[in-house]
């Protein structure tokens, strides 16, 4: 049986309680045993990451660099062996899972090249005084993580704060701590002791964390529920906080766009995950002289998903990953029908006999969704899509900027200048044009996040490095 501890100095940490993980694909089955911290052991790894903190910021740049380098080779080497792991506790695919890993040590690899331009002082002379602004490291940050993309949210954090010379205490989520913590055992190794730490459990190890005096940072990825308690408990010690919180993410469909061109890409990013991340289409405005066309091929491609257990051949399309959230997207299902909208369920189930024995659900489409239907004005965070009709442009803008979420969205269309335009007009921390997601130059320049009720600060880029230093500004008077 896989059996994880936490990991404090390097070391395996053994506790009194662990966690049975269960796969949500056969809810039966145990993937491993999950140690549960409590605060003392929060303490032993906040006391850990700031012992080893002086050493590590007066690490030179460049050895940093190298040893983060070595991260992401052992990521991208290692990181495939254990997406059947990640499956069976997560319930992604597999071969989103080794996706994953690749996509991680591109991460590793872009913070650790902008750090070299990023770090640099910036430096002013004139006749009377010199002034240097030089970006120092905080130290030592607590990563909170959730279930639905855990390498990568995680080296999100990982790669900036140790880069710019930070020590790090990492919580990841209880449904998808296993694949990750076996990768992050092998790259802590790389490190001094005490540079990363990983404490695993609930809400309990959670809050002694963003409490913890030492804490200097709390850099969050997760819900909005989580994030207030956060804040509130970060106030005490006036910590800083980064939030990459929830979208309800609008795509806009003009009546010019190619539908053979944009709507498999607008289907991946509603269904990837079985919908379960956070910059999914989450609500799609179709113009109205092509909703009827969007509507039929649209579905008839939803329909192609075949739902079973990510190991099963042939899958592809994973349960969701915990009974709350299934619980959730069945309720929202059920009151989306007794709102009297028409919703479809699409795809079918690959093995109908243990469909049962999962948090499996269809690929759903709510035809003719009302704007102010609940599927349409929450986030769903799952395999169910409105689809709303609109007749102008304004109108379409007024809708996708009628919400307390603003985390990506995006305009399908062939008029490149009308789609940069209603680009500039939408209320989200990031647009894509013609695509659900970003490019490789996008995923490195970009500053990931969002507006309004979806974060505060952002990941990625030389503004996801700047969520990493303070700044210190050292005048001196000729
Ligand atoms: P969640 O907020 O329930 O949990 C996230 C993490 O917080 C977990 O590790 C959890 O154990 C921990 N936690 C729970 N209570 C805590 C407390 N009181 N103090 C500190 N930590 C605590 O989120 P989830 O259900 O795992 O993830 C789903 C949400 O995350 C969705 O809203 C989704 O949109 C959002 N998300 C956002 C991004 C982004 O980058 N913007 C990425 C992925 C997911």
């Amino acid at each position: 049986m896989h059996k994880t501890h936490l990991l404090i100095d390097n070391q395996d940490v053994a506790t009194d309680d662990y966690l049975e993980v269960r796969d949500p694909g056969r809810t039966a089955d145990i993937v491993g045993l999950l140690a549960q911290g409590t605060a003392a052991h929060v303490d032993q790894a906040v006391q850990a990451a700031h012992r080893a903190y002086a050493g590590w910021r007066d690490t030179p740049l460049s050895q940093r660099q190298a040893l983060l380098t070595q991260a992401a080779d052992l990521l991208a080497a290692e990181g495939p062996g254990v997406a059947e792991l990640m499956a069976r506790e997560s319930g992604m695919l597999v071969p989103t899972n080794k996706a994953e890993a690749g996509m991680s040590a591109a991460i590793i690899r872009d913070n650790v090249d902008l750090a070299t331009e990023f770090l640099k002082p910036l430096q002013v002379e004139d006749e009377a005084s010199w002034v240097s602004v030089e970006k120092r490291s905080i130290g030592v940050i607590a990563g909170i993580i959730p279930w639905n993309a855990p390498i990568i949210l995680t080296m999100r954090k990982l790669a900036p704060a140790l880069v710019c010379g930070n020590t790090l205490v990492l919580k990841p989520a209880p449904t998808a701590a296993l694949g990750l913590s076996a990768l992050l055992k092998k790259i802590a190794a790389l490190f001094p002791p005490g540079v990363i730490n990983v404490v695993h459990g609930g809400a309990e190890v959670g809050t002694a964390l963003t409490t913890h005096p030492l804490v200097r940072k709390v850099s969050f990825t997760g819900g909005g529920a989580v994030a207030k308690a956060i804040m509130k408990a970060a106030a005490d010690s006036i910590k800083g906080v980064q939030f990459e919180l929830g979208g309800n993410d609008p795509a806009i469909v003009l009546a010019d766009a190619n539908l053979d061109d944009v709507i498999p890409k607008i289907v991946g990013g509603v269904f990837r995950r079985s919908g379960q991340f956070c910059f999914a289409v989450k609500r799609i405005y179709v113009q109205r002289p092509i909703y009827d066309a969007f509507f039929e091929k649209f579905i008839a491609e939803v329909d192609r998903f075949k739902v079973g257990h990510p190991l099963a051949e042939g899958a592809t399309f994973g349960p969701v990953n915990n009974r709350a959230q299934f619980e959730y997207l069945q309720g929202l299902a059920e009151r989306t029908r007794a709102a009297g909208a028409e919703l479809i369920e699409l795809g079918s189930k690959l093995d109908a006999s243990t469909w049962d024995d999962g948090y499996y659900l269809l690929p759903a489409v709510v035809k003719h969704a009302a704007p102010d239907l609940e599927v349409v004005v929450n986030e769903q965070f799952g395999p169910i899509i409105p689809i709303v009709a609109f007749d102008d442009v304004e109108e379409a803008i007024r809708l996708a900027n009628d919400s307390e979420l603003g985390l990506a969205s995006s305009v399908w269309s062939r008029d490149a200048d009308q789609a940069v335009a209603i680009a500039s007009r939408i209320e989200a921390g990031m647009t894509f044009i013609n695509n659900a997601g970003t490019s490789r130059i996008g995923q490195k320049n970009s500053p990931f996040g969002g507006v309004k009720q979806s974060g505060i600060g952002r990941e990625s880029s030389e503004v996801g490095l700047s969520e990493y230093v303070e700044y210190h500004a050292i005048n001196f008077h000729k």
